[in-house]
């Protein structure tokens, strides 16, 4: 079995590399917040001093960093991960981040002979410590075949999508589907509670025909529950957003949708909300209509 590096282990990297271990994989593990290593090194993971010391330990490098910043940071920046691999080592980043700088990574890794594939998630963190994220990948077939069985330990759908750059171009299809459903929930539910219907009968009610969906049943009852706790951040949706709109606009996309999420995000973050998960969206509308989404009858 490879020796893998795992670097980032936030509210994603940290389960993430939990199931790798618990699948038996040997792991050197390295981020910023030292609590977070000491908490990996316990389940039996060595801790690395540094990417480069990580990649110079092993032939499968991940990285599951913020965004595009941090990941040239660590794989292309000082004492990064660069620096210390070795030859027909790979690097898998999963983090989400701009396409074109998965690709710019990825050459610049290349001039190297570092293999590299872009894999961003979706699933969030309950995904993540199940072990059944979606995994959509970018890079070459051959790389992907080798890396599958590893793939399969923190997911159940590993796609390939195209070469290097396409996991995040899905990765943002993705968010863009996401963000716009958040929203639309968070208007039909303030709707409902305003016109005076039980918000919690109109999702039993509707969740099985054509507006049910799975953001609908993992956000709904965390709005009516009232809890917000992340999850997947605003801030980190708003990244997303940002790469989105970006990207949209170099290949020539209009996106007013997407834009119009980015400004409610925006708001949201103005008041302190930024560090919420993206369910809290609803809290956007509640403030325009004067209203709570709660179950009437608790
Ligand atoms: P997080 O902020 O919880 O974790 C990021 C980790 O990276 C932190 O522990 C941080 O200390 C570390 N880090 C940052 N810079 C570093 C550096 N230079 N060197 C070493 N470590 C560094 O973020 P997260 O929620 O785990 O998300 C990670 C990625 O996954 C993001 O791109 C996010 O968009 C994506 N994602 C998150 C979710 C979710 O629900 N949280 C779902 C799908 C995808």
């Amino acid at each position: 079995m490879k020796k893998i590096g795992f670097i980032g282990l936030g509210i994603m990297g940290k389960p993430m590399s939990k199931n790798l271990l618990k699948a038996g994989y040997q792991l050197v593990v390295y981020d910023l917040n030292e609590s977070a290593v000491a908490e990996i090194v316990r389940t039996g993971a060595e801790a690395g001093t540094s990417a480069k010391d990580v990649a110079s330990k092993t032939e499968v490098i991940i990285t599951m960093l913020p965004n595009s910043p941090h990941v040239k940071e660590v794989v292309l920046g000082k004492d990064g991960v660069i620096d210390g691999a070795q030859e027909g080592s790979i690097v898998i980043d999963m983090s989400s981040i701009a396409p074109l700088v998965s690709r710019e990574v990825g050459k610049k890794l290349a001039t190297k002979n570092i293999r590299f594939m872009d894999a961003p998630v979706s699933g969030g963190e309950p995904k993540a410590i199940e072990g059944t994220l979606s995994i959509m990948v970018g890079g070459k077939e051959v790389d992907f075949g080798e890396c599958l069985s590893l793939l399969q330990c923190m997911g159940t759908s590993v796609v390939l999508c195209g070469d290097v750059g396409a996991g995040n171009v899905t990765k943002l299809a993705n968010q863009i589907i996401v963000a716009v459903n958040i929203a639309a929930m968070s208007e039909a539910l303030v709707l409902a509670t305003k016109a005076g219907v039980d918000p919690d009968s109109v999702y039993k009610a509707i969740r099985g025909g054509l507006a049910g969906s799975t953001v609908l049943d993992a956000k709904a009852p965390l709005v009516m529950a009232r809890k917000f706790d992340p999850g997947f951040r605003i801030n980190l949706h708003i990244k997303d957003l940002n790469n989105i709109l970006e990207t949209g606009h170099e290949v020539g996309v209009p996106l007013p949708l997407s834009a119009s999420v980015m400004e409610m995000m925006q708001a949201l973050k103005v008041d302190g909300h930024g560090g919420k998960d993206h369910g809290s969206l609803v809290l956007f509308y509640e403030k325009l209509a004067n209203i709570l989404v709660e179950k009437q009858n608790k």
